[in-house]
């Protein structure tokens, strides 16, 4: 009987499998599932081994019009011809991460165990809101979220939860921030909320204002705090600013400390800047996006003491424990802030559920349909270990250290802060110093068109720089120095060619800035 009363029609034969439900997974078509996956994974080893150079250095003039051109209403019907196509408008002139010279940004090579949960958790298609959507997949997560706060020593409190990456960590950790500073003021909120000041490195994360502006803060909110020649957060100016802000009626409701800043690699001194946030009463936010890392390796682990001490973490799986996009966790030290973020659906996540001790992910989550990512995780630690990620992690801190040493005794570049990570910062310099901003931007965008190797770009004091985001530990230290003698090459020549244009001497038809240049 239905709700109306009426009998329950009854249920139709099974209907034959039409061409369009031969698609859908299921016990009928196990058969093509591996099939047609195994085939994927075939192109990609293919591509994979046949790699030469990061990239092929196409530009988006000449892959767009590809792309454009397919017909999207007019399906293939036949996964092969349609790799075939991925393989022309994408596979062919990817980005590989895996090749020792790409240098850029902080995308690291993944490994096989990752891939196999990625497999897995895609297929069973689990989704962590709520455990009657996920069962195990809810215990796995909490399991690595326990092991993660542990790694940092948060306490017995602690708890946390996987997120789609940095980002949505910060913001995460900073809208539980801004409900403990309106729950612990007396100010009603709509006053409270252009007073909230949030403290930041300059070289912190721009993902810290744009979680600002989402949490309806002013356009001021973020404050900087002054750093040391090393790119770290002064403890004093720190000091200085809390009390700044509590002089000129202000209320700090975090302060945001970088362990692994995204450009220099540097750590904040956290024991210190724990110390004044403790004394303020302050919420220290750790963005650990980045140097994470460190928490699975044995020589550098003390590079992090000190975020023991932090109310919220970002961690970022996808940077420094060699997973795939998206794997990242936002923790807190006491697990009842994440009631921040907790809002019950009668469909979903009824109340009486949490009476009933069901976990429900979603209570502590921005999102509600998620990814399995923590599956990755699992598999990495139960086959490979996090020794053997920690040993993966600390060669490439190793290497940039080895990297910055060529640099500072090569007299053709400058180089900035040592990175207690992997990233260098450096430029060339030539003796035309007019012209090293234009001379750098045109090496890179050089080298990146002729797919050499990619290397990233920045800025140091308004000036144009380049940087090496090391994450590969089969970048060996020959490949570093040829990557830097065609960083020298391409921008020699381009400072060349200027000067020779400067003195109205007729440019050498090999230079051009629009056209890529292949060089040896
Ligand atoms: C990369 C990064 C982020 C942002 O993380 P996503 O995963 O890219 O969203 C935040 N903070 C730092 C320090 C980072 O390096």
């Amino acid at each position: 009987m239905n709700l109306q009363g009426h009998e329950a029609a009854p249920i139709p034969a099974r209907r034959r499998p039409t061409a369009a439900r031969a698609y859908l997974l299921n016990q009928a078509t196990v058969d093509d599932y591996r099939r047609t996956v195994t085939a994927g994974v075939d192109r990609v080893a293919g591509r994979v081994a046949g790699v030469d150079r990061p990239f092929t250095g196409v530009t988006p003039d000449r892959l767009a019009p590809a792309i454009g051109r397919i017909d999207l209403d007019r399906p293939l019907h036949d996964p092969a011809a349609a790799l075939d196509e991925l393989d022309s408008v994408y596979l062919r002139d990817a980005v590989w991460f895996h090749h020792p010279r790409y240098l850029a940004h902080l995308n690291c090579p993944v490994v096989i165990p990752a891939l196999l949960g990625e497999a897995v958790l895609s297929a069973v298609n689990s989704s962590l809101d709520t455990w009657d959507q996920s069962a195990g997949g809810t215990l796995i997560e909490r399991r690595l979220i326990d092991w993660t706060a542990d790694r940092i020593g948060l306490g017995p409190t602690a708890d946390g939860v996987f997120t789609s990456g940095g980002t949505q960590s910060n913001l995460q950790a900073l809208l539980m921030a801004r409900e403990e500073a309106c729950a612990t003021q007396p100010l009603p909120r709509a006053d409270l909320l252009p007073k909230l000041r949030i403290l930041a490195s300059e070289a912190g994360h721009f993902s810290v204002q744009k979680s600002a502006k989402l949490l309806g803060l002013g356009r001021d909110s973020v404050v900087t705090v002054e750093t040391d020649a090393d790119r770290r957060m002064r403890p004093e100016a720190l000091a200085r600013e809390i009390e700044r802000c509590q002089r000129a009626g202000l209320v700090v409701m975090a302060v945001v400390a970088t362990a692994g800043t995204t450009d220099f690699g540097t750590i904040d001194p956290l024991p210190a800047i724990a110390e004044q946030c403790r004394a303020a009463g302050v919420w220290l936010h750790v963005d650990a996006a980045y140097g994470c890392g460190l928490l699975v390796s044995r020589t550098r682990r003390h590079l992090l003491d000190g975020i023991e001490q932090a109310d919220s973490v970002t961690v970022d799986y996808h940077k420094s424990f060699f997973q795939p996009v998206s794997s990242s966790a936002v923790l807190v030290r006491d697990r009842r802030m994440l009631r921040h973020v907790t809002y019950h659906a009668d469909y979903l996540n009824p109340a009486r559920m949490v009476e009933q001790r069901i976990p429900n992910q979603v209570d502590k989550s921005l999102q509600t349909t998620r990814r399995f990512d923590a599956l990755k995780l699992w598999l990495t630690l139960r086959i490979m270990g996090a020794d053997a990620l920690g040993e993966l992690f600390d060669e490439v801190v190793d290497r940039a250290a080895d990297a910055w040493a060529l640099l500072s005794t090569d007299p053709r570049f400058e180089v900035v802060t040592r990175s207690q990570l992997s990233t260098v910062v450096f430029r060339y310099l030539p003796a035309e110093r007019h012209l090293a901003d234009d001379a750098n931007l045109h090496a890179r965008e050089a080298l990146a068109a002729s797919g050499a190797a990619v290397v990233a770009g920045t800025k140091v004091d308004g000036r144009h720089f380049l940087k090496f985001t090391l994450l590969n530990p089969e970048t060996t230290i020959d490949d570093i120095a040829h990557v830097l003698d065609l960083v020298a090459a391409h921008a020699g020549r381009y400072v060349r060619a200027r000067t020779a244009a400067e003195m109205a001497l007729p440019v050498p038809a090999e230079v051009s800035v629009a056209e890529p240049c292949h060089v040896g």
